[in-house]
Parts: C-alpha cells; structure tokens; sequence
C-alpha cells in the first residue's frame, strides 16, 4: 500500500482535511491494509502506526535520525510515547486521548500519574530496553523532563520519532549552554561566569558584584543547587559546598526583580509559533505557587517577552512547546533566567483559561497539526497544591463555597493522582477563573487551603 492510499484511507475515516497530508508524510496508525485505525490491540496499532508513518515519510529502513527533521503530521489514532509519567505527562495523556490519540509512558514508579491515564512501561529512565520498547510501541516520542539520558535520547531519536529531537534537550540541560543559546537568540540573562575554582569565585564575585547566585549547570531545580552569596565572607563555604555537586558551576549576578513572568511557546515542524500570555509568577521557597494571569505587566513588556520567547523558539528550533522564564526589572528590562523544553507548571492556567490549553500545544505540535488558539478566555490564578495542603483542600471540596460566590469566581481542581502526599510534593493544582485577577487573588486569600 502507498502512503498516498494510507492517507485517503485515513481522511475518509476521519473525514478530516487531507490536503495537507499530500505535501508531507502522514502516520496513519491501524491504517495497513483489513485494519481500522484505533483497532484492538495496541501493539498492533503502533507498529502500523510506525510502517505507515516510515513509508509515506518516504524512509528507508535503518537509522532513522535524518527522517526527524522530516516533515509528517501524526494523526489522530496514533500512539504517543511520553519519556517520564509524571503530572505533565498525564495533563498532555488527558488533552491527547481527548484528541483521539494513545499514550505509552515510561516511568519507574508502578501507576505513576501518566500511568493512569496511559499504558505504561515500568523501568528506570536509563533502561534502553525499556526504552526500545517504547520507541517500538510508539508512533511519536515526546519527554516530559528535560534531564533525559544522553544514551537514551539519542537511540529513541535513531529507533523512533521524536520530533523535538535531542539538541535542544542538550541546551537546556547545562545552563551555560542555555545562556549562550539565550543570548544568541537576542535576549539577555544576568551578567554570568563559570567557575572553576575558588580563586575563579572569588575573582567573579568582585567582577559581577554581591549579592550573586552560585549555581550547579546541571540537575538544579526548584532552587536546589542554588547558593545566594551576600558578603565576601561566604563564597569558601558555597564553594566547598558547590563543587561537591561534580558539576561545573555558574555565577549569575542576582537581578533585583520587580516580577518574574514566563511565556510558553508551541512551535511545531513546520515552523508554526504561538505564544500564551505571559504569566506572573509568585514563588514560596522557590517553589511556584501562583501564577496570574493576565501578569500585571505594560503592554510593551508584554509584547516584549512574547517577541522575546518566539525568538528563543525559533533561533533553538523548538518543536513542541518551550517555556521561557525572565525576571523583569522595574525599569522594565526583561532578563531570561531559565528554559525548560516542555508544559510547564506555569502554564498549567491555560487548561480552562485559554481557547486551547498549553497540553493540547503540545500534542498538536509534535503531532505537526496546525497550532491552536492559544487566546485568553478569562482572568485567572493558578495555585499549586503541595503535599501539606491536601487535607485542607480534601475538607474544602466537600463544603459549599459562600465566598467563591460572592467573588463570582470558579474554582477549577486538578488533582494528579499521586499516592503520598509528601511535604511540598506537588499534588495538583486549582485554577480559580474569574472577572480579574484581584477578585481570584482575595478567593486565594482567603481560603483555609494555603494556611498551614
Ligand atoms: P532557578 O532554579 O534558576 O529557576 O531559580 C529559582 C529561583 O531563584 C528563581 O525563580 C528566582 O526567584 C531566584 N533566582 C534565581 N536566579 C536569580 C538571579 N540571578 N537573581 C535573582 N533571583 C534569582
């Protein structure tokens, strides 16, 4: 069978627009011959998916890294492989079945969040068996972390599709890369050095000034790895401690930020780009908590940090969605302090707040679909529910809520499905839409759920 016939055989099916899948390879899972796409047995279906996907792609057999940069939608009835079965992976397991399309997820812990909503391979992320039998069980590879095994990454890229590839992973794991590739793109980041030694430390402490930011380049998130060095006298202590991580270092300046804001962008192959409406970011021990929307910046700042992310997307040859973290300075200088190749918890808002949510971004581009909307529908605030707000959130849910009446406001839950509800574990998260942003914030003030 042709890929041309495949992709007949799938529009009348989905009685979807076809032309498209003329100019450029379509996987069409289930699609061989005396098969329906989304048949029985999963197995089945994704390795169609692949064939089909292979042929009309027009790839030979053998390694198939040069085919990733080939342009084919995946359409819907696919299978979806999500490296990781965390919270992310689930919200994008969500949004994906809704579309019509399977996952398989790969994840250590035994009915992980992902794994609940997805078939689910349990092993360690550096199984390349197990990673192999995910290449094998999907039409498309996506990751839900970005510190994936180099090994990993790069035999997923040779023995299946994955549309964002391997590059932009190895940016975005080292942060002097990342600020290099940053700062390519025409953005600035905090003035910034690597460190070697503690005569380097020294030396760029008195170049960049204190207070300053002593950073691991890999691993750190969530503040860990992180030292904030105020006096000269600290720098022998964070340097002991730092160069214990075996990683190099980095020295940032510390920015004296008015806001920290973050801007996701969906890039698919094709290099279509839209952006979300950035949103404010509010952390509690650098762990965000709220984000809010819309951020209570300028329209020029806003336009800015969008123009800033479409940049950062573009120059990295993003596909699939990358979120851009910047602190903004109350002179209005936007500083990039952070990239991640993937949704992003800051975005998390746009599940019911945007005309399509960051999830469906995703699927829709490594799926090389057209972008959705990503337009905001209404105010809204995103708060994190951590491991110690579970029990007054559990009460909340069973009473009737006066309040949130009164300030006309929605609250949305979303809850992920994880087990223990450890001490600032993320859990779930609300979003509580509503006519303005400070209406949402009094709700967030209010309530009993953030007070322990
Ligand atoms: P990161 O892990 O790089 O996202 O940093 C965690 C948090 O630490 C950020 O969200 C900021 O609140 C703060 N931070 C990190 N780097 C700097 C910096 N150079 N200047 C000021 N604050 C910083």
């Amino acid at each position: 069978m042709s890929g041309g016939d495949n992709v007949n055989k799938l529009v009348n099916l989905f009685e979807g627009e076809g032309a498209a899948c003329d100019e450029f390879g379509c996987a069409i899972p289930g699609a061989e011959d005396g098969q329906e796409a989304g048949g029985e047995t999963e197995a089945a279906d994704s390795q169609a998916g692949l064939k089909a996907g292979a042929e009309a792609a027009g790839a030979e057999a053998g390694p198939k890294a040069e085919t990733v940069s080939a342009r084919r939608a995946i359409l819907p009835g696919a299978t979806i492989g999500v490296l990781g079965g965390g919270q992310l992976g689930r919200m994008l397991a969500h949004a994906g079945n809704r579309l019509g399309y399977r996952f398989v997820t790969l994840d250590p812990t035994p009915d992980s969040p992902c794994g609940q909503t997805a078939a689910q391979i349990v092993a360690a992320y550096d199984d390349r068996e197990a990673a192999r039998e995910l290449a094998q069980r999907s039409d498309v590879i996506t990751y839900e972390f970005e510190n994936v095994d180099a090994g990993v990454a790069e035999m997923l890229e040779r023995e299946s599709y994955v549309p964002q590839g391997s590059k932009l992973l190895y940016t975005t794991q080292h942060r002097l890369r990342e600020k290099q590739a940053v700062e390519q793109a025409g953005a600035q980041v905090a003035p910034y050095a690597e460190i070697e030694s503690l005569a380097g430390l020294q030396e760029a402490a008195a170049r960049l000034g204190l207070p300053a930011v002593l950073k691991t380049a890999t691993g750190g998130y969530d503040g860990k790895g992180q030292w904030v060095l105020r006096s000269e006298d600290e720098l022998a202590t964070a340097w002991e401690e730092a160069s214990r991580a075996g990683t190099q270092l980095v020295l940032e300046k510390f920015i004296v930020f008015d806001k920290e804001i973050s801007v996701i962008a969906g890039r698919s192959p094709s290099g279509e780009v839209k952006t979300f409406p950035p949103a404010e970011n509010i952390h509690v021990h650098n762990i965000l908590h709220l984000s809010i929307v819309p951020a209570r910046i300028s329209d020029k700042v806003r336009a800015e940090a969008e123009k800033l992310a479409v940049s950062i997307a573009e120059t990295l040859g993003a596909v699939g969605l990358i979120a851009v973290e910047m602190f903004l300075t109350a002179d209005g200088e936007l500083y990039v302090n952070e990239l991640a190749p993937r949704p992003h918890n800051s975005g998390h808002y746009t599940m019911e707040a945007c005309r399509t949510s960051q999830f469906e971004q995703h699927v829709r581009a490594i799926c090389d679909l057209p972008l959705g909307d990503p337009s905001l529908l209404t105010s809204v605030v995103m708060a994190n529910i951590l491991g110690e707000h579970m029990e007054p959130l559990l009460e909340w849910m069973g009473e009737k809520d006066a309040a949130a009446e009164k300030l006309g406001v929605e609250v949305k839950v979303h809850l992920y499905g994880k087990a223990e509800a450890k001490h600032k574990r993320k859990m779930g998260h609300l979003n509580v839409l509503a006519p303005n942003v400070d209406a949402a914030l009094e709700w967030i003030a209010q309530s009993k759920i953030w007070r322990v």
